[in-house]
């Protein structure tokens, strides 16, 4: 992938990762959290999800990814990540460029057309 391709496409990811964050109402909570974070009692969502650790940002994240905006917020993350390491628009399974246009219409995708239809048959054979 050529580096003005790469810029594009960080650009993208990082924009569509704010709005969502927005729409989470994450951005919010993380200035509120500086303040009242002690008195605050993170004990809230400890029945629902399982304990990944004493940090209460840790618990808030995960249970943030088991919403669907917070999965797909995830699904941006990694697809940063795989910019920055260089795996970015390449298919997973079968390793050719991803073109473009499907990048351009599903931005947080890992895998080329022709595969995700062989995987799709597969699951409905
Ligand atoms: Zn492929």
């Amino acid at each position: 992938m050529r580096t003005e391709d790469r810029e594009y496409f960080k650009r993208m990811l990082e924009e569509k990762r704010e709005s969502i964050m927005h729409d989470l109402g994450l951005l919010e909570t993380h200035l509120m959290k500086a303040t009242s974070a002690e008195s605050s009692g993170d004990q809230i969502y400890s029945d629902h999800m399982p304990d990944l650790g004493s940090d209460a940002m840790e618990r808030e994240k995960a249970f943030m990814f088991a919403s669907r905006d917070g999965a797909y917020l995830g699904q941006l993350e990694s697809a940063l990540k795989r910019l920055d390491e260089g795996t970015y628009g390449v298919c997973r399974v079968c390793g050719v460029d991803i073109p473009r246009a499907r990048l351009e219409a599903v931005p947080t995708t890992k895998i080329c057309v022709s595969c995700k239809e062989k995987e799709h048959d597969e699951k409905n054979s």
